[in-house]
């Protein structure tokens, strides 16, 4: 048959083989689907989305042990990969962020950072031509038929199926299509799904590259972070921007030289000047911020730089449809600050697989059963906006800075303890059906989405940025206003610091997490505990008594001694149940 008149047949057909589109290929595989992938380029290539955060590596792992895919266990930390992966990715032990005044010296005590401590299971750098190419052999190692370049063209969304049409005039008919081609997303040009981006209130644009010899900025600076700089994401502040630094030369065992280095700038702020080479904008970006200069003395681009329009947002009014749902980088992205690109990601993957899996059960593939997952990609992309907006308002001053970002830090715990709890609770007491926790609202990462009174208390916060942005107040009386809204609320935990708005750093670590665990599962409010940490303590003490017991202590210290609940619960956390490897 001629190739060109031939349409091959399978279940799933999914568009584009970047990392989300690879995890999806893989689980649908494994759970016994014929599935095929189809990719404009072709790998190794180069991707962006290289910073994790610990949700990410959460969800991550709750979706091999849920679905029988260890490989996606590699991805969660940077020994993982180092181990199991390639030997080109970093590691990420903290949120470093140094703020700078444009033409103006850095003042020494502008900085932020939220680290973890020695032994904590660590984020990672992921150097994501490796990771990519990784996931896809996985995937084609379920049986995921792959082809790559492969420019899809169009989809004929029909009532019973879909033929996927490409340049080369191949077409490919299944039952349903997963759309994970990005920002230029086929299903999403098709079916007019962006908006006109009225509606999100973040505005920044994008250069990017890899560099050669770019140094830790702790070398550079007298500066005091309770974890090295170079050992995490760096961002560099600045009014009307951020600048990022990836390196993934920062692990003793990895060998890759290259550090990730991007600009993100306001466009109103800093306009684009088509006149002005990438590298020449920002050669002259240092030359108005000495103190990042320092780090890139020496420092080379080894690729060209990549320059976004003028908003590297998008975004749709839809993401589900008629036998489709496009994956969150098709479905429309905000700013990379505070790394949630691959966050929202994975949580949009967990939701789509159950329900993809249960049309095929059904054999119903009606769009109200995609539904929720709708609604959670629109509220991913809320909840970003707002976080970022506001953070972008909160760059003219450091003050502001650092009273915002505290909602970001109380979201982040929460989001990192939901997951955490339905990890643990699995493995407390060995029941699977908690893993079906993956793709509720509850697991999704971000701030207890369900819970009325911190969703509140973000919006307050965001409003007080959005009277700054307006100029109907200054930084401090915003700053106050922060200050009385965080004293406020009964569900902020006494340490971390969150309140204290005079303390600039937060060490994450199993010490501190036991003191949150101890408070989240004894002291917490009861609508969130309920809802989010109403974990079954006898069980708990159980195992810790054995334990002591093991250890010969008496059995006084057994009893008063509860401090080890929460490295207990990480612990749980942490190793998961024995997965299934691939045949
Ligand atoms: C500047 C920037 C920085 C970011 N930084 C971070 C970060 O630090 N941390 C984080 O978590 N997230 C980050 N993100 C988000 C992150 O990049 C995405 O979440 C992630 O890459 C999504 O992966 P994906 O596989 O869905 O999409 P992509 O990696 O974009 O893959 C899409 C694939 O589809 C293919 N394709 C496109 N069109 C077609 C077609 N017509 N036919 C066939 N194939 C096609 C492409 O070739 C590509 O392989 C960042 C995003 C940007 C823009």
């Amino acid at each position: 048959m001629n190739s060109a008149a031939r349409t091959d047949h399978y279940d799933v057909t999914i568009l584009g083989a970047g990392i989300s589109s690879t995890i999806v290929a893989s689980i649908l595989a494994r759970q016994g689907l014929r599935v095929v992938m189809l990719e404009k380029n072709s790998h190794p290539k180069f991707a962006i989305g290289e910073s994790t955060i610990p949700t990410t590596s959460g969800l991550l792992s709750l979706l091999a042990v849920r679905y029988g895919v260890p490989e996606l266990k590699h991805l969660t930390s940077a020994a993982a990969l180092l181990d199991n992966v390639s030997n080109t990715c970093g590691i990420k032990k903290n949120f470093g962020f140094v703020y700078h005044r444009t033409d103006a010296p850095r003042h020494p005590d502008e900085f932020n950072q939220v680290g973890a401590g020695e032994g904590w299971e660590t984020e990672a750098h992921l150097f994501r031509q490796d990771v990519d190419a990784y996931m896809l052999h996985t995937a084609i190692r379920y049986g995921v038929r792959v082809h790559q370049n492969i420019d899809v063209t169009s989809v004929d969304l029909r009532d019973d199926g879909v033929i996927t049409h490409t340049k080369g005039g191949r077409s490919f008919s299944s039952k349903f299509v997963v759309d994970g081609t990005g920002w230029d997303s086929v299903i999403a040009r098709q079916e007019k799904l962006r908006t006109g981006l009225s509606e999100i209130r973040t505005h920044s644009r994008s250069i990017f590259t890899h560099m050669l010899d770019v140094r830790p900025y702790e070398e550079c600076v007298s500066i005091d972070t309770p974890s090295k700089l170079s050992q995490g994401t760096l961002h560099h502040l600045f009014d009307g921007g951020w600048m990022w630094v990836i390196p993934f030369n920062n692990h003793e065992r990895s060998k890759n030289r290259l550090v990730s280095v991007g600009l993100q700038l306001d466009p109103r702020r800093w306009p684009r000047r088509p006149e002005l080479a990438a590298e020449d904008e920002f050669r002259e970006f240092l030359q108005r911020h000495p103190d990042v200069a320092l780090q890139f003395r020496d420092a080379k681009a080894v690729r060209e730089w990549t320059v976004t329009g003028n908003r590297v947002q998008y975004n749709s009014h839809r993401n589900v449809g008629k036998r489709y749902a496009l994956l969150s980088h098709a479905m429309g992205f905000i700013d990379p600050l505070f790394s949630r690109g691959l966050q929202n990601t994975y949580a949009a993957i967990a939701m789509m697989i159950p329900a993809i899996l249960d049309a095929f059960r059904d054999g119903d593939f009606s769009v109200e059963r995609f539904e929720s997952l709708n609604t959670l990609q629109e509220t991913l992309i809320r909840g970003n906006d707002q976080l970022v907006h506001s953070s972008y308002v909160s760059f003219r001053d450091h003050r502001l800075w650092n009273a915002w970002y505290r909602f970001w830090v109380l979201g982040s715990m929460y989001g990192m303890l939901a997951v955490n709890y339905v990890r643990a609770q699995r493995q407390l007491t060995g029941d699977d059906a908690w893993l079906d926790k993956v793709n509720s609202f509850e697991a999704n990462g971000w701030i207890a989405p369900n819970d009325r009174e911190v969703v509140d208390l973000v919006d307050r916060g965001a409003a007080v940025m959005s009277e700054v942005e307006a100029g109907q107040i200054g930084v401090e009386a915003a700053v106050e206003r922060i200050q009385s809204l965080l004293d406020s609320a009964d569900f902020i935990p006494p340490f971390y610091p969150i309140r204290e708005l005079h303390k600039r750093t937060h060490e994450v670590g199993p010490e501190a997490e036991q003191r949150v665990l101890r408070w989240l599962t004894q002291e917490i409010p009861q609508h969130l505990r309920d809802k989010y940490f109403h974990f079954d303590l006898s069980i708990l003490e159980k195992l810790h008594a054995a334990e002591l017991k093991e250890a010969g202590a008496k059995f006084d210290e057994i009893v008063s001694d509860g401090r080890t609940l929460g490295l207990r619960l990480h612990r749980l956390a942490s190793q998961d149940a024995a997965i299934t490897p691939a045949e």
